[in-house]
Formats: C-alpha cells, sequence, structure tokens
C-alpha cells in the first residue's frame, strides 16, 4: 500500500520483491502497527517524504533473506522494525547517545519504504531482536506506540501523579508499564470517548474522564499531576495539561506533530514547571522497552485489518474510532 502524493489514499500496487542490500535483511512482513504519523505523512505535515513511499514503522516479521554482508541476524529470526532505520553514528547527537537526534537520520515509512506490505528491506543494525512471547500482530504496536511512549514516560522521571492526555495505541501501552512501576495515571479523553475511559480503568488508571475546557476550572482530574504526557496531536492540550500540574511538574509533548500551542500567561510555568518534546527513539531504547515488556506484561488491545483496508485503518484512527491499536494483519505468525 503506497502513498504516491500527498493528500490521497493509499495506492494497492504490485511491486517486484525489494533486494536487501549490504547489510540489510528481508523481512516477511506479519504485521505493521498504525501510527498517528502516519496520518501526519499522508497529510504532508511532515517535511520532504520519499515519493512514493510505503509507509509503516511497527513492522514485526521473520528474516527471510541476507544482503551481502548481512550476519546478525540468520534466516527465520523474529525482528522488529521501528521507525529509526538508519543513524550516521558519526555526528555530535550520534557520538553522544542521541543518536534519536541525528542530523542525518532516516525514518522508516517516511525517508524509507515501510512495513504496509508483505515484504520490507532493512537496515539489519536498525532492527530489534524480538521477543517469542509476543505474535506478530501483538509485537508490532509495541514498537512504536510502545517504545516512544515509553521514553516518553523516561522523560517524566519518578512523576507519581502522571496524566496521559490522549488515550489511543501509545497511551495504553504506557498506562501499564506505569501502573506496573506503581505510579498513579490519570487519562485524559475525548469528550465522549467512553471507549477510552474503561479501557484506561482496565488497564488500571485511578482515574478517567474528559479533558476539561478551559474556563471550567481545575483540570478535572482529582489530583494535581507531577508529569503530564501529551499524545494527542492538539496544541491546546499544552496549557490544560500545565494546569493541571503541581510544582516542578513536566508536560511531555510525545508525538511528531502537533497543532499549535496558544498562548498562556506565566503563572502556568511558574514554579519550575516545564514543557519538552520527545523525537524519535535510539536502539537501546527499543532494546530495553522490549526485554521489559514480556515482564510487566504489556498487552497490546489490538484492532485487526486486512492490509488492503489499510486506508479504512487510517480513516478509523483519524476519527478516533480505534480502541487501542489499529494494526494491518500480513502475513502468518
Ligand atoms: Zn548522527
Ligand atoms: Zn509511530
Amino acid at each position: 500500500m503506497q502513498l504516491q502524493s500527498v493528500g490521497r489514499p493509499l495506492a494497492d500496487v504490485a511491486l517486484p520483491a525489494p533486494e536487501p542490500a549490504r547489510g540489510q535483511v528481508r523481512i516477511a512482513v506479519g504485521a505493521c502497527g498504525v501510527c498517528r504519523t502516519d496520518l501526519h505523512l499522508i497529510d504532508g505535515e511532515l517535511p520532504d517524504p520519499k515519493l512514493p513511499v510505503i509507509p509503516g514503522h511497527q513492522i514485526a516479521g521473520r528474516v527471510e533473506e541476507l544482503g551481502p554482508g548481512a550476519a546478525r541476524f540468520a534466516l527465520g529470526d523474529r525482528v522488529g522494525v521501528p521507525w529509526l532505520a538508519w543513524a550516521c553514528g558519526e555526528c555530535r547527537f550520534c557520538r553522544s547517545g542521541r543518536e534519536n537526534l541525528c542530523e542525518r537520520a532516516e525514518f522508516t515509512g517516511y525517508l524509507r519504504d515501510g512495513g504496509y506490505a508483505e515484504m520490507a528491506v532493512a537496515d539489519e543494525r536498525f532492527c530489534l531482536p524480538a521477543p517469542e512471547a509476543y505474535e506478530d500482530a501483538a509485537l508490532a504496536p509495541l514498537l512504536c506506540a510502545g517504545l516512544i511512549g515509553y521514553r516518553a514516560l523516561r522523560m517524566a522521571g519518578d512523576a507519581e501523579r502522571l496524566g496521559l492526555y490522549g488515550f489511543g495505541a501509545s497511551a495504553h501501552l504506557v498506562c501499564q508499564v506505569a501502573v506496573h512501576q506503581g505510579r498513579r495515571v490519570h487519562a485524559f479523553t475525548r469528550e465522549d470517548d467512553e471507549a477510552a475511559q474503561s479501557l484506561a480503568r482496565e488497564l488500571g488508571a485511578v482515574w478517567a474522564g474528559p479533558t476539561a475546557r478551559t474556563g471550567q476550572g481545575g483540570s478535572g482530574a482529582p489530583e494535581p499531576l507531577d508529569a503530564a504526557i501529551v499524545f494527542a496531536p492538539v496544541g491546546g492540550l499544552v496549557p490544560l495539561a500545565l494546569a493541571a500540574l503541581d510544582r516542578g511538574g513536566v508536560v511531555v509533548c510525545a508525538g511528531i506533530h502537533m497543532s499549535d500551542i496558544p498562548s498562556f500567561p506565566y503563572e502556568l510555568l511558574w514554579e519550575e514547571r516545564s514543557v519538552r518534546s520527545v523525537a524519535n527513539l535510539t536502539r537501546a531504547d527499543g532494546e530495553e522497552f522490549l526485554r521489559m515488556a514480556p515482564e510487566v506484561p504489556v498487552r497490546a488491545a489490538v484492532q485487526p485489518y486486512a492490509l488492503a483496508d489499510a486506508n479504512h485503518a487510517l480513516a478509523d484512527l483519524r476519527e478516533g474510532k480505534v480502541r487501542g491499536a489499529a494494526v494491518l494483519a500480513i502475513g502468518s505468525g
């Protein structure tokens, strides 16, 4: 399923099998997660995509062919392919353990073809060894929703009272980790999203409800928060999340794109509150999260779609009709 021009539905095309180049492997795709970033790509909100491009950066599958020099995996090994497809290893960010900020980074399903397909190629150094505890459809959402959510959770420090704004694919996974760590999770959803609120309560959130509108007074939550992670791409949530924080709290913006943040009184930032973003991931994040996930255990609520229904999956995600994570179930596994 290929994006041929921005703003158009994905086209169902037949392509030759991709040949793995030096250091690459070809993967038989078992499942690929559908991420909000894919909507931003299709809507032209990410600059300079490779076009045409196959979206999808939460690829779960098995290695089926090795390119020249590829030796990290054996045929049949299960791997996950995340958003970070390649980093230079030489820039000041790569050399300081921040390859997520690499100046020349390439990204799966955006600058390189991704996993909305039966096969994908990837640099073996950027594939993640996949735990056998998960089937492909259960693994796929962990590869972006899970691990970028996990990076955002780390940015929240040791916050005990945690707010999650937008309770979709990422938040429902982060919620499980946070509850496992003994944090008190507060889930903020759209006004009438009972499905998301009930999912949050099932997963251990102490409170779930709609985000209070400006002027209502208070955040809607029963207690002030030490940290809030904003997953929804809605800039207007940032001042609302700030207003929900206790002194010294942090708002972490976890999406790649967000509508403009409205101006707000300095008072909301005063007392050492802060606002920051989380960008991409490092391989270390991915390996750490995939090691920990089966121990929690993190379980994705999966809404499956056939590959040919990718446009339908994307439309459901756009309209907030996905409970948990949308996944394209492609091959076996
Ligand atoms: Zn670099
Ligand atoms: Zn993603």
